[in-house]
Formats: structure tokens, C-alpha cells, sequence
């Protein structure tokens, strides 16, 4: 079972969210080991004090070396060892489902959240392994991506989504957006479920899935199909959308 450490000021804010449906779930039924922890505990003066001021000109305040850095020694210690330890950062590689799933297969994660201007860069500098960001934007605290980057961790581990097919037929999983779906009544609106998929034929539906996963991602995002994986079958069918092969001949 995988193990997640979330350092942050506010524990409060992140248990909630992450003792809520699946994840809470998962959690209750011991799929997931998911912890957080309160850096102002690991103050050492009396004030408690977690920042204190830049040097040098500029506004604001930073997160010091000495708390953040004792948390993880006792995380470090209460785990029996050290974790993939990762900072939220607006600096960081924005995350992606293909890195969510390379870090669901790790045994222990520390997330590191930082708050006001920062952190003190030599804290990061000795035990940080990689800093993520969740897209190009700056938030206040690291809270709202730790809590992003458990989820999308969290559900792609063991028996904590029904089936594997949860998350294999699902967007960005081999690098195209996943099909139009859609449950009952069978006509909302007057406009009806797509036959194709109500007819049972089990081989129709897979093929018509997979050309509107492409003309999905065609339209929507089509700079996804520059790097995913395309039959020739695949090929041709975007073409008569309109796509042009970046890579190559237009043969039919
Ligand atoms: N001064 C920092 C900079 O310019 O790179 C930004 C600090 S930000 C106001 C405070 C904290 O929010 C950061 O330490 C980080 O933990 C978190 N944060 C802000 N934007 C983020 C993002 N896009 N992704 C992940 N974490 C972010």
C-alpha cells in the first residue's frame, strides 16, 4: 500500500478533502496510507513561528529551513526510512497523468507545501527529489496541488477504483481523450443515446469508442495526437476529420 506524506500548515484543510469519497474511502479501507502533518509542530522557538523575512529587499515572508526540515526527519523516522520527496511548486514540471502513474508505483511520497513567498531555498536544495507544479499560475500554498497531485496518485493505486478499466479507458491514459458516455433515459431532451451503443455488439462500440476518443481529441486537443500512439486505421479516420500527419504521407 502506498504511503503519502502531506506537510503542510494546514492539515485540517487537506484531511477534509482527502476523507471524502473515493479517496476516503480507500482510505477507511486501508488501500491507501495517507497522512497529514502540521510543520508549525516542528517549530523549535516558543512563538511557534513557521516564517520570518526574506533577505535581501523584497516583500513578504518565507517558510524557514528549521520546520520543514525537522518534519521530515520525523516522518523520515516514523516510516522507518526515506520517501520521494516532492515539493509543490509553481517552478516545478506541471504533472501529468503518465508521472501520476510513474509515482502510484512508488512506496512512499512526501509532499512538501509551501506558503507565503516560499520556501528557504537550502531546505529544498537537501532533501527535495522533484518539484511538481499543477499548471502555470501561482497559488497562495502548496495545499490545493498536494491535494491534486494524492488524488490523482490515490486513485490509480490497488482496489481503489472498481477496475483497472476506471482509469485505462479514461482521458490522457495512452495520450488521447477519452469517448463521449452516457447513462439513462435513453432520450433526454429529445435526443437520444447514439444507437451504436445500445445495439450489444460489442466490436462496433469498441471501434466507434476509439473514433471518438480521436475526434475528441482532435477537436479539443489536438496537440495530443502529435506523441500518441495511432494505427493506420486510427490515421484514417482522423483524415477524413481533416487532421493532416504531421509525420508523414497522406496515402489512403
Ligand atoms: N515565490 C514563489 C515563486 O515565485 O516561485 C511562489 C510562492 S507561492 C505564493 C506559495 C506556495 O504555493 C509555494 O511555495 C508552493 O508550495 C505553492 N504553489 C504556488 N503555485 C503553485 C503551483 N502552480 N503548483 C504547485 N504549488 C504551487
Amino acid at each position: 500500500m502506498i504511503k503519502i506524506d502531506i506537510a503542510t500548515l494546514f492539515p485540517e484543510m487537506c484531511e477534509t478533502v482527502l476523507g471524502t469519497s473515493i479517496i476516503g474511502r480507500a482510505r477507511k479501507a486501508g488501500l491507501l496510507d495517507i497522512r497529514c502533518w502540521q510543520i508549525r509542530d516542528y517549530t523549535v522557538d516558543k512563538h511557534r513561528n513557521v516564517d520570518d523575512t526574506p533577505y535581501g529587499p523584497g516583500k513578504g515572508m518565507l517558510m524557514q529551513a528549521v520546520p520543514m526540515y525537522r518534519s521530515w526527519e520525523v516522518v523520515c523516522v516514523y516510516r522507518g526510512g526515506r520517501p520521494h520527496v516532492i515539493y509543490m511548486s509553481p517552478q516545478g514540471r506541471t504533472l501529468t497523468q503518465k508521472r501520476a502513474r510513474e509515482l502510484a508505483q512508488m512506496e512512499h511520497l512526501y509532499i512538501m507545501c509551501g506558503h507565503y513567498e516560499g520556501v528557504d531555498q537550502r531546505v529544498l536544495d537537501e532533501i527535495v527529489d522533484e518539484e511538481i507544479s499543477i499548471g502555470d499560475y501561482v497559488l497562495t500554498g502548496g495545499e490545493l496541488g498536494a491535494l491534486v497531485l494524492a488524488d490523482c496518485v490515490g486513485r490509480l493505486c490497488p482496489g481503489v477504483l472498481a477496475d483497472e478499466s476506471c482509469f485505462t479507458e479514461e482521458s490522457h491514459w495512452d495520450g488521447l481523450l477519452e469517448y463521449p458516455q452516457y447513462t439513462k433515459p435513453a432520450v433526454w431532451h429529445g435526443v437520444e443515446v447514439p444507437q451504436i451503443i445500445t445495439n450489444g455488439n460489442h466490436a462496433a462500440i469498441s471501434r466507434w469508442r476509439r473514433e471518438m476518443s480521436l475526434k475528441n481529441t482532435f477537436e479539443k486537443r489536438p496537440e495530443l495526437l502529435e506523441k500518441a500512439v495511432l494505427s493506420e486505421k486510427d490515421k484514417w479516420y482522423l483524415r477524413t476529420l481533416g487532421w493532416q500527419d504531421p509525420n508523414g504521407a497522406q496515402e489512403e
